[in-house]
């Protein structure tokens, strides 16, 4: 894993002002939000951007999520270590990367191919191998490899699909953007059994999950 670079320090900087100050106290998500190197996920051309207080363009349309958001995301799973985790839409592979610090096994998947591809290779370069990158739509979640102890989803839904709560171990936790194609609410649902549980946490901009049980194209 990368520690040091030329941007170890803006990195430090994000975590203290952004994610800690912010509110997030889970040491292992602050550790992870440390260490992965975010401007290896942005274009070039935004580089100087990449630790920021905000999402970026990635191309085809598509953004890598607010660095707060992505650390409040993992923090709302709750992870030990030692799980099989699901993110719905790679779009750059960082918050894959992030959650590859904090479970055993991160499976992601991606609609577009231009992206999934890049993620791949973005992940490979820094030697993260506990991430399989899938193209696919993910709004009916990832049946292979279910149960999943959390299931992420990094675009906006027009709810939180049934197949994706169905495909949760007992216990886990799904963290969804669920409202309009413009707006949403980050809601965490949580299985007990065959009950579900859900709460809201804030309000958030996310691009559209685009799919079967998500938005038309
Ligand atoms: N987590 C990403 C990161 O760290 O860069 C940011 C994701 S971006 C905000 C949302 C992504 O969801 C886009 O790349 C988009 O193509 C993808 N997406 C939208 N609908 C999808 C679907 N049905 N299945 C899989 N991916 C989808």
């Amino acid at each position: 894993m990368v520690d040091k670079d030329d941007f170890a320090s803006q990195r430090e900087r994000m975590v203290q002002n952004q994610i800690a100050g912010r509110g997030i106290r889970d040491e292992r998500v602050l550790e992870a939000m440390r260490s992965i190197p975010r401007h290896a996920f942005v274009p070039r051309e935004y580089r100087h951007l990449a630790y920021a207080d905000g999402p970026l363009p990635i191309g085809a349309g598509q953004t890598i999520s607010q660095p707060y958001i992505v650390a409040l995301m993992a923090e709302l799973l709750g992870l030990q270590g030692d799980e099989k985790v699901l993110e719905v839409g790679t779009g750059s592979g960082y918050q894959a990367a992030v959650l590859s610090c904090l479970a055993r096994q991160v499976h992601t998947i991606e609609r577009l191919a231009s992206l999934a591809e890049q993620a791949e290779r973005t992940l490979q370069a820094l030697k993260i191998d506990n991430v399989q990158v899938h193209l696919g739509d993910g709004t009916l979640g990832l049946i292979e490899y279910a149960p999943y102890r959390g299931i992420v989803v990094s675009a906006g839904a027009p709810s939180a699909p049934r197949a994706m709560l169905d495909q949760l171990e007992d216990g886990g936790a799904l963290v969804i953007p669920v409202g309009k194609r413009s707006g949403q609410v980050l809601e965490r649902w949580q299985r007990e059994g065959d009950q579900f549980k859900h709460e809201d946490i804030l309000t958030v901009a996310f691009v559209p999950l685009v799919g079967q049980a998500g938005w038309k194209e």
